[in-house]
């Protein structure tokens, strides 16, 4: 690893195998030598290099997974397993502020944004590890009577897994833990921006326990290449992908030829309604944390805020005077809230947005004065009225910090515009009335519903989507049932 940047070089070298890739529990380098440039968003400027995988290292991880299978899967007990996941969430908890700065400094989000990355991602070892341990099974007479089927779940073998750069080490542990629980061996591409903590994640595991082969990670510049030759190789018997519906697309397509079983994590478009017998401070509070949590770069981050008019103007005033007050910078200055965005693209991106919005007739009721010394990829957080309710800014995924605020009086109407989008993955809905709110969320095409709360992730609750927003479910034990297939037993019993 070539780190350019003084001081970062100590922790990523304390925390990262020294080359790049990491196969069979050691680094290597890639086989024609190339290398894949880290960047730093606060800054623009190179964090470190690191190899960069190719097609012969796909297929060398798929080598090493498929070998430690039979090892991993069917002779280790699920005790030892879930020690091994246990000690992991120790030592990321041990490790978790370089860990913390190793995300700040590939990422940008805030340092305490990252802490509490570090502290939900490490929580996904110790559920699975208590989850590794909870084997469930059936046993019964069939209805016709003269046989006994028993139920059994079985790891379905070597997992792919494709990860965003928004969460670089939840989006991992999110998937190794319960693979690792159920008996699975696995091989990770990070995205290419942020590979620097998944690398750190898996010499973490071999530290805890988990032997070679076992947890496989492959940064690379060549996505498709890495990711095509793991679903055209039998051994590989599972994709579980969090990223962009776009990309979920295209790998599900790419999946059918071999009917790979597929778990998709995708974009998301989230709700957070406001009804008029709502606690404002307590929505204002919650609509704080479901939209600046990692600066808006988050799936279930609030991109569309329903407010009842009776209330719109005491919300959005109070709204206003806390986002005027966010603290916007480095990450690693001591209470900066929101880092910069990941490229200057998502910048542009995010502008051309904001313009077209208000070019449909929305109002700027806010926009923060930036520091003009700061160098990286920074968007002011930013707060949009009277946004038309068919403007496109309302069916994108914003994926920044910026608020867009629809007023109504009509609860059939909201719950059409909220429902009229093709994701479905978060909301958040605010009453006073916890019967009014449940009734309205159970309407809503949402895999998750934050009621009177503005965050939802919990590793011990089932995540995911519906609609556009994914397939399958991770965390809890719905988590760990996407890395197990059931198989039958029908035994004659006459
Ligand atoms: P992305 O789809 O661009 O990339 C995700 C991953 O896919 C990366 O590792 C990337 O390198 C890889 N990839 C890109 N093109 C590929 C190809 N052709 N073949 C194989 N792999 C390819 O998404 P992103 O920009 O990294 O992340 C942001 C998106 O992720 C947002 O849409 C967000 O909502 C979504 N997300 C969803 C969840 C969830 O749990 N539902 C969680 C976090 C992020």
């Amino acid at each position: 690893m070539n780190a350019s940047t003084g001081g970062v070089a100590v922790y990523i070298d304390s925390l990262c195998p020294p080359e790049g890739i990491w196969i069979a529990g050691a680094g290597r380098a890639a086989s024609d030598d190339g290398q894949l440039e880290v960047r730093d968003p606060a800054t623009g400027r190179l964090v470190t290099r690191i190899a960069d995988a190719g097609i012969p290292e796909a297929v060398a991880a798929v080598d090493a997974a498929a070998g430690a299978l039979p090892q991993w899967g069917a002779a280790t007990p699920p005790r030892v397993r879930s020690e091994v996941l246990r000690r992991a969430f120790e030592l990321m908890m041990e490790e978790r502020n370089l860990l913390a700065a190793l995300i700040a400094r590939e990422n940008g989000k805030a340092t305490a944004d990252a802490q509490a990355e570090i502290a939900y991602a490490a929580d996904f070892f110790r559920w699975f590890a208590e989850e590794a341990v909870r084997s469930e099974g059936a046993y019964g007479e069939s209805p016709a009577g003269g046989t006994r089927t028993i139920v059994t779940h079985r790891p379905v073998g070597v997992a792919a897994l494709v990860t965003p750069w928004n969460f670089p080490a939840a989006m991992a542990t999110r998937k190794i833990a319960p693979a690792l629980a159920a008996g699975c061996t696995v091989v990770l591409k990070p995205a290419a921006e942020t590979p620097l903590t998944a690398l750190a994640i898996a010499r973490l595991l071999s530290r805890a326990g988990v032997p070679d082969g076992v947890v496989n990670v492959l940064p690379t510049s060549a996505p498709a290449d890495v990711v095509s030759t793991w679903l055209e190789d039998p051994r590989v018997r599972k994709l579980s992908f969090t990223g962009s519906t776009g990309v979920g697309r295209v790998l599900l397509r790419q999946a059918a030829d071999r009917v790979v079983n597929t778990s998709m994590e995708l974009g998301g478009n989230a709700p957070f309604v406001v009804m008029d017998d709502a606690d404002v401070d307590a929505a204002v509070q919650g609509a704080l944390v479901a939209k600046f949590r990692n600066g808006g770069q988050a799936c279930t981050a609030a991109n569309r805020f329903y407010v009842h008019a009776s209330v719109a103007e005491r919300f959005v005033g109070r709204f206003v005077d806390e986002v005027a007050g966010l603290r916007v910078g480095p990450p690693e200055v001591e209470g900066n809230q929101i880092g910069p965005l990941i490229t200057r693209r998502a910048v542009d991106d995010i502008r051309a947005l904001v313009d077209s919005a208000v070019g449909a007739g929305a109002r700027l009721a806010f926009e923060q004065q930036l520091d003009p010394g700061l160098t990286g990829y920074y968007f002011p957080p930013t707060v949009l009225t009277d946004v038309p309710d068919d403007a496109d800014i309302l069916q994108r995924e914003i994926f920044g910090p910026v608020v867009t605020v629809v007023t109504w009086s009509d609860e059939e109407q909201v719950l059409a515009w909220v429902n009229g989008s093709e994701y479905g993955l978060a909301a958040y809905v605010y009453s006073g009335d916890l019967k009014r709110a449940l009734r309205f969320s159970e309407a809503l095409d949402a895999g998750m519903v934050g009621v009177n709360r503005g965050a939802v992730s919990d590793p011990a609750a089932p995540f995911g989507g519906m609609k556009q927003s994914g397939l399958g479910r991770e965390g809890a034990r719905e988590g760990m049932r996407e890395f197990q297939e059931a198989q039958y037993f029908s035994v004659d019993w006459a």
